[in-house]
């Protein structure tokens, strides 16, 4: 892949159980600094591509059975969702993954774990999280498991951002959210790739939502891409109009 693209998805297969074929042959490629929206219905595999990605299938009993990925240039199919973490790439689980019974403050910190840089540093990244999400400062001391789905969905995207990734696989960031805390978090989106350099890949089936924020979107049905292209002729063509934006 050129030295532009951050993520390249080369034609991968997923098996679950050894038989149920989910994927068949995804390819996809992020650039750097960019903002991709991964699109389509329920069930089209959304979250198994993101899971391939961060090799997150094993305890599913899935498995990629064909093709590559590249992060940065190296190959990473076979590397541990730690080592990947490691390495600058991470996802934010659907449904929003924090621990309930820690407050907001010390779900952040969990998320410096890879990190060998020290206390002081971690201290000034909470602090820069602190500065983006206004919501978290006020919330810092709050159990998490007691906060609202928007500052829970803050919460993992801020303890993403303390492992200092240069890639983040957001699943469904919109789900179960009033539409405008979706904005608000979207708004963030786009202020952590303007600001931090941070690349995203999006699964969404918000897709109005999330074709206004990405500079480009891959359609998903049933396992395989159908539509690529610029956020912006997506939101023009007639297809994605009348299927997925229901207008027409
Ligand atoms: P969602 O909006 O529900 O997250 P999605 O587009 O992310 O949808 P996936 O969750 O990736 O879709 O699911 C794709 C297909 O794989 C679905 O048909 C689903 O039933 C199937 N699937 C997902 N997980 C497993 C599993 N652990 N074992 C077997 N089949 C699975």
């Amino acid at each position: 892949a050129p030295a532009e693209t951050i993520l390249a998805v080369n034609n991968i297969e997923v098996v679950y159980d050894h038989v149920i074929l989910v994927l068949k042959g995804v390819s996809l490629e992020v650039p750097r600094g960019g903002i991709v929206a991964l699109l389509g219905a329920n069930g089209a595999g959304k979250t198994t591509t993101l899971k391939a990605i961060s090799n997150l299938l094993r305890a599913e009993r899935g498995d990629v059975t064909k093709g590559s990925i590249e992060f940065a240039g190296e190959r990473v199919d076979r590397l541990s969702p730690n080592e990947l973490v490691r390495r600058g790439c991470i996802q934010v689980l659907e449904g929003r993954h924090c621990f309930g019974h820690l407050t907001i403050e010390e779900n952040l910190l969990t998320g410096a774990f890879t990190r060998r840089d020290g206390n002081a540093a971690i201290r000034r990244d909470l602090e820069r999280i602190y500065e983006t999400f206004p919501r978290l400062r006020q919330r810092r001391s709050s159990m998490a498991g007691y906060t609202s789905g928007g500052e829970q969905q803050m919460c993992a995207i801020g303890r993403a951002m303390m492992s200092k990734p240069r890639m983040i696989l957001l699943d469904e960031p919109s789900m179960g959210l009033a539409p405008q805390i979706v904005e608000e978090i979207f708004e963030i989106l786009r202020d952590l790739n303007a600001r931090e350099g941070v690349s995203f890949l999006l699964a969404e089936q918000n897709t109005h939502m999330a074709l206004r924020y990405a500079t480009y979107g891959y359609i998903l049905e049933t396992g395989r891409v159908v539509m690529d292209g610029p956020a912006a002729s997506l939101r023009e063509n007639e297809d994605v109009k009348e299927f997925y934006l229901g207008v027409s």
